[in-house]
């Protein structure tokens, strides 16, 4: 088996149809990966492209290691399995396994033994003599399968495989597909439009719209942390509830009198700017419960209509902030009166916020930013008069220009360890506040000890903390990046520093480019968003963000104009 990788792939059809727009993915050996979207979002055309048999308009397609844009479908050795099985009607299920390698001129014994091999794998060993109208749907794609197995492809790819089968087999074949990836442990890439089958399969799901993709993430992130309204609306059954909100101070306002207190976790996610907008509230059936008259977020006096789905109870009422009704999902039969009050209560820790362009503003803070006061010793770097920055004048990229005395140390999120590691370690102490679960990591939302000042960190999952925990977090000195009270960098890791070597701005026709010799450089980065400008007398330091949200800064000659919020484009400049 083998990795797939997609870079920038693009597909426009005759007539300017524009299907796929600049699709990236790395599909890891041996992971179960699922393209879903409403019909016309793209799914069937990439899957084709990956099999070759969709030509693609721009972007690289990898499968291991080979390029594989020239090369044929039947060259790229995958297997499609299509929701018409394709099966030889006139052919015994032994010789439908085994045709392939027929035509390979494969010896007799060998082709026996592959295929009782691959029918034992699939549990079809009675019915190899049987002819395919003599199969059950579910049987019968299961020889599709088997067909697909025996000429141990790179990758599967399944193109809505299950969606002329009922319910029931459906069900049946889902888990059958996933127990046959775990024991092929293979690549397998599978589209559907079904959100439950996207959900329940895959290690990961590629969530697509009108040919770009939303958000790519296992299946409980994408649930817990949709990044858009679509993300959100599109996956969970019944659908997210969104409703209009004013945002005022830590308050979600429905209405003019019906407000939602923002949880600490929640503050402590939220992207600044937002206070006095008008927000989309999203909250899912199942962060409902009842209340009491004691203790409720919202009191309705009438249920509109109740389901009962045996498992769990569906209830609609009428809330404000969203002209339709909202949908609750009660975990059991508790409830039979349509007349109120009925007292609700909300998991204000599990709600969703999105802005205008609706996009979520819950974020995970990647970077800290700390105070700190610093003073220059020769070359090194003292902060807090405690830790030393070795040769801080040499990797300072305004050294001659500034003199800084009070700033904040930057640290991402995700580089703090719990254990000290050796003698020049910065260490902060803490107050877990919230707590947020990532596939496999823990997100902490804690306060700097005596101090209002907000700190994300992460950790291993089996690490637990509780609210009003002291914890203390240690970061390596040689990983702090020291920035001035704007935040602009002062000082860069050497890793990000070395891109800058090569590169010089130039302005071509209207718009700016930066040039470099760094084809890495070029390539992952089509364009930078202009951050902050540090005017110096000849010369400007330029803060600008990749699309990852990387800082990169670049020293630039005074002789141009910029302004924060442009956007300036990469080019690759060829070594002489
Ligand atoms: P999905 O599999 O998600 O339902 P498709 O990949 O089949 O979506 O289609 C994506 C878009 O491309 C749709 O707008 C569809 O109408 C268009 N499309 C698909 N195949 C062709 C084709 N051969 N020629 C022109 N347009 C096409």
């Amino acid at each position: 088996m083998a990795r797939v990788k997609l870079e920038d792939v693009s597909k426009v059809y005759k007539g300017n149809v524009r299907a796929v727009t600049d699709f990236n993915l790395n599909i890891e050996d041996g992971e179960f990966i699922i393209f879903v979207g409403p019909s016309g979002c793209g799914k069937s055309t990439t899957l084709r492209m990956i099999a070759g048999l969709e030509e693609i308009t721009a972007g690289k397609i990898y499968i291991g290691d080979t390029l594989v844009n020239n090369i044929d479908p039947k060259d790229r050795d995958i297997a499609m399995v299509f929701q018409n099985y394709a099966l030889y009607p006139h052919m015994s299920v032994f010789d439908n396994l085994g045709y392939s390698l027929k035509c390979h001129h494969e010896k007799k014994e060998i082709i026996k033994e592959k295929v009782n091999n691959v029918a034992k794998l699939l549990n079809i060993e009675e019915l190899l003599e049987r002819k395919p109208k003599e199969l059950s749907g579910g049987q019968r794609q299961r020889v599709a399968l088997g067909r697909c197995l025996i000429r141990n492809p790179k990758a599967f790819l399944f193109d809505e495989p299950l969606s002329n089968l009922d319910a029931k087999l459906r069900v049946q074949m889902r888990s059958e597909i996933s127990k046959l990836h775990k024991r092929v442990k293979g690549t397998f890439i599978y589209v559907t439009h079904d959100q439950t089958e996207a959900m329940t399969m895959g290690d990961r799901i590629v969530v697509m719209k009108d040919g770009f993709v939303q958000q790519i993430d296992t299946p409980v992130n994408l649930y817990e942390h949709p990044i858009n309204i679509f993300v959100a609306t599109f996956l969970g059954s019944p659908q997210m509830n969104m409703f209009k909100v004013f945002l005022k101070g830590d308050k979600l306002y429905l209405d003019d009198k019906t407000y939602l207190n923002l949880t600490e976790k929640i503050q402590n996610k939220m992207i600044e700017g937002y206070d006095g907008d008008i927000l989309s509230l999203g909250i899912r059936p199942s962060d409902f419960a009842l209340g009491s008259k004691q203790d409720y977020d919202f009191v309705v006096d009438k249920i509109e209509l109740i389901e009962k789905l045996g498992h769990e109870t569906l209830i609609y009422v009428n809330l404000p902030g969203r002209e339709d009704n909202t949908i609750i999902s009660l975990k059991m039969d508790m409830i039979d009166e349509l007349d109120g009050p009925i007292y609700l209560k909300v998991n204000k820790d599990k709600i969703h916020l999105f802005n205008d362009k609706e996009e979520s503003i819950l974020k995970i803070n990647e970077y800290n930013f700390i105070p700190a006061s610093f003073t220059l010793d020769n070359n090194d770097l003292k902060i807090d008069k405690k830790y030393v920055i070795k040769n801080f004048k040499n990797k300072c990229i305004v050294k001659d220009e500034i003199d800084i005395t009070n700033g904040y140390i930057k640290i991402p999120s995700s580089s703090f360890t719990l254990e000290k590691h050796n003698g020049d370690d910065y260490m902060i102490q803490v107050e877990v506040v919230a707590k947020d679960i990532y596939s496999n990591t823990n997100v902490y939302f804690a306060k700097l000890k005596d101090e209002n000042i907000r700190i994300t960190f992460t950790c291993d999952k089996n690490k637990n903390f509780n609210k009003g925990d002291t914890v203390k977090l240690y970061a390596n000195i040689n990983e702090l990046i020291a920035t001035d009270e704007n935040k602009v960098i002062l000082m860069i890791k050497d890793e990000i520093h070395s891109p800058i070597k090569n590169m010089t701005i130039k302005n071509i026709g209207k718009e700016y480019y930066v040039i470099t010799n760094d084809k890495m450089f070029a390539k992952t980065n089509k364009y930078l968003l202009l951050n902050k400008i540090y005017d110096l007398q000849d010369k400007m330091i330029l803060s600008l963000f990749n699309q990852k949200d990387e800082e990169i800064i670049l020293k630039v000659e005074r002789n141009e104009n910029f302004f924060s919020g442009m956007l300036i484009y990469t080019k690759y400049k060829k070594l002489k």
